[in-house]
């Protein structure tokens, strides 16, 4: 079994390009905030001119298409074709598995690297109730026809107080299902989790006690596993990928952040603003990064201090590691 921490390079880049912020589901756990990120649907041609803003480092850049639900945006195949004509390094569409727009059929396993599917229980009755009625058959329903039509296919599951006990039974769900890879995700405070509800953290015990143990037991079906290291051991070093790192989260009302946890707030750091990628003024993003803490982390502390824990003296118990930060489990 081979476990390694995926280390931050400013040579490899990740755009999570979210074409519109629509979707035919409302999870509870939805992390898309329209009063941030607004209603608009990108037209195919802004799309294509917003991928091109990246072009000159397409080969070391790896496009991660999103929604709300990609699938719902009528040109989705056009984009992927458009993304690989530029040379990007990957394309990956993730999707909750509803595949709208014939979506399969329009797209082919060398234009799109990875189909990444979201499900949320290894039960109908889990997934539903965090997901939506009838969207656990759906999802499965899927990953089995785009295993069939020959895509590598992936799993998210995200990791909350309301399935965290249904991980566990995960790898015999997907034993017959043909996928290539597993992501764990833990849940963000964020969107409708920040609005609704904030017990849906899982603590650190059952985190440590489950989320490895499961990696390494999905990973021995010869699936690769990767899930975000969350806590720091003292010999460890805390690396803020918005420095280190070079992602893109862009939205369709032309937001760009370097941090998926700073999407609640009008902190962008950079813009696209007629089609152009602008750097914002002061105070942004960026001035977080730089601040260096006990805990870690900035952001975490800022909106999910649920995860923090403090010794007598004040000290915290443990650092937390940048949420982008990840663990890979594979046999090989
Ligand atoms: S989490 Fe994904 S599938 Fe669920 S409502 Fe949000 S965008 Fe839609
Ligand atoms: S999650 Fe934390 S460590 Fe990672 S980029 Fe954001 S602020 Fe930096």
């Amino acid at each position: 079994m081979q476990k390694k921490t995926v280390a931050f390079s400013k040579d490899s880049s990740n755009l999570f390009f979210h074409l519109l912020t629509k979707c035919n589901l409302s999870c509870c756990h939805c992390y898309i905030n329209k009063k941030q990120h607004g209603e608009n649907t990108l037209d195919i041609k802004t799309i294509k001119k917003w991928l091109s803003l990246f072009a000159a480092k397409a080969n070391h850049t790896n496009v991660i298409f999103l929604g709300g639900e990609p699938s719902l945006h009528p040109d989705l195949f056009l984009a992927v074709k458009e993304a690989r004509s530029l040379g990007f390094k990957s394309i990956t569409i993730d999707t909750n598995g509803y595949l709208f727009h014939n979506i399969l059929n329009k797209v082919t396993p060398d234009e799109v690297d990875f189909m990444s599917f979201s499900l949320d229980g290894a039960t109908e009755k889990t997934n539903d109730a965090i997901r939506g009625k009838g969207s656990f058959k759906k999802c499965t329903a899927g990953i089995k026809e785009s295993v069939s039509k020959g895509f590598s296919t992936s799993m998210i599951y995200t990791v909350s107080a309301m399935n965290f006990h249904e991980l566990p039974m995960m790898p015999a769900l997907i034993k017959s299902f043909g996928i290539d890879r597993f992501f764990i995700q833990v849940i963000g405070i964020r969107g409708n989790s920040a609005e609704n509800n904030n017990d849906l953290q899982v603590t650190k015990e059952n985190w440590l006690k489950i989320v490895p143990k499961v990696a390494e037991e999905i990973a021995r079906q010869e699936i690769i596993v990767t899930y975000p290291k969350v806590f720091l051991k003292e010999d460890e070093k805390f690396q803020c990928a918005g420095i280190v790192a070079d992602n893109y989260f862009i939205f369709p009302n032309g937001r760009v952040y370097r941090c998926p946890l700073c999407e609640d707030f009008p902190i962008h750091s950079l813009k696209i603003k007629n089609d152009t990628l602008v750097q914002r003024g002061r105070i942004n993003e960026k001035d977080l990064f730089h601040l260096n803490i006990a805990e870690g982390c900035v952001m975490n502390k800022i909106i999910q201090p649920g995860t923090l824990a403090y010794k007598n003296d004040g000290t915290p118990e443990h650092k937390i590691a940048c949420c982008m930060l990840k663990q890979e489990v594979s046999l090989k």
